[in-house]
């Protein structure tokens, strides 16, 4: 039986106890952006249940020029719905990440791309520590002009040893976010 046979037989018990579909505007009115590593899933880190939150993982859970214009279009979506802007966007990075195995300066045109950096800026934008990889990301999204400065955003670290999560920043408006940690 393949994989996909397997999930599927999952959809039809998921199927048979369906109740409808929710609205298109999250009952918790928040993103979180988080790693694809499948020990991160926030359905079941963060208890998210169906219907209550947007969530864009990538590799990392890094804020890439790619999510920066997902956020684009789902805040153009939102308009177009009429939904409040008073979102909260989540980082959520995490312990062991595989990104921090591309070090390695033979990666560091693959890492310029995916930032959208040149090479010479890797080592600065790569960062083993998830802590401060938060942050620069938080950082990066506050130097955007196109994401709205009253988001909150807050940021978080998940220990995937313990299964605990480190706050590194609570959920405040991006305005808040210091000018020396947006050079
Ligand atoms: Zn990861």
């Amino acid at each position: 039986m393949s994989v996909t046979e397997v999930l599927l037989e999952r959809n039809a018990r998921f199927q048979a106890r369906y109740s409808g579909p929710g609205s298109l505007e999250p009952t918790l009115r928040s993103l979180v952006l988080t790693c694809a590593d499948q020990r991160v899933d926030p359905a079941h880190i963060l208890g998210i249940d169906l219907n209550e939150s947007i969530v864009l993982r990538n590799a990392g859970g890094r804020v890439t020029p790619e999510v920066l214009n997902e956020l684009a279009l789902l805040g153009t979506i939102a308009a177009i719905e009429g939904m409040d802007p008073g979102f909260e966007l989540i980082v959520v990075h995490h312990t062991d990440c595989g990104t921090a195995r591309l070090g390695d300066s033979s990666h560091h045109g693959l890492l310029a791309r995916y930032f959208g950096i040149d090479p010479s800026d890797v080592p600065g934008k790569c960062v083993t520590d998830p802590a401060a990889a938060v942050m620069l990301d938080i950082a990066e999204l506050a130097r955007n002009p196109f994401v709205p400065s009253t988001l909150k955003v807050a940021g978080l670290v998940y220990h995937v040893e313990t299964g605990a999560i480190e706050i590194v920043r609570p959920a405040t408006p991006l305005s808040s976010v210091e000018p020396s940690s947006v050079a």
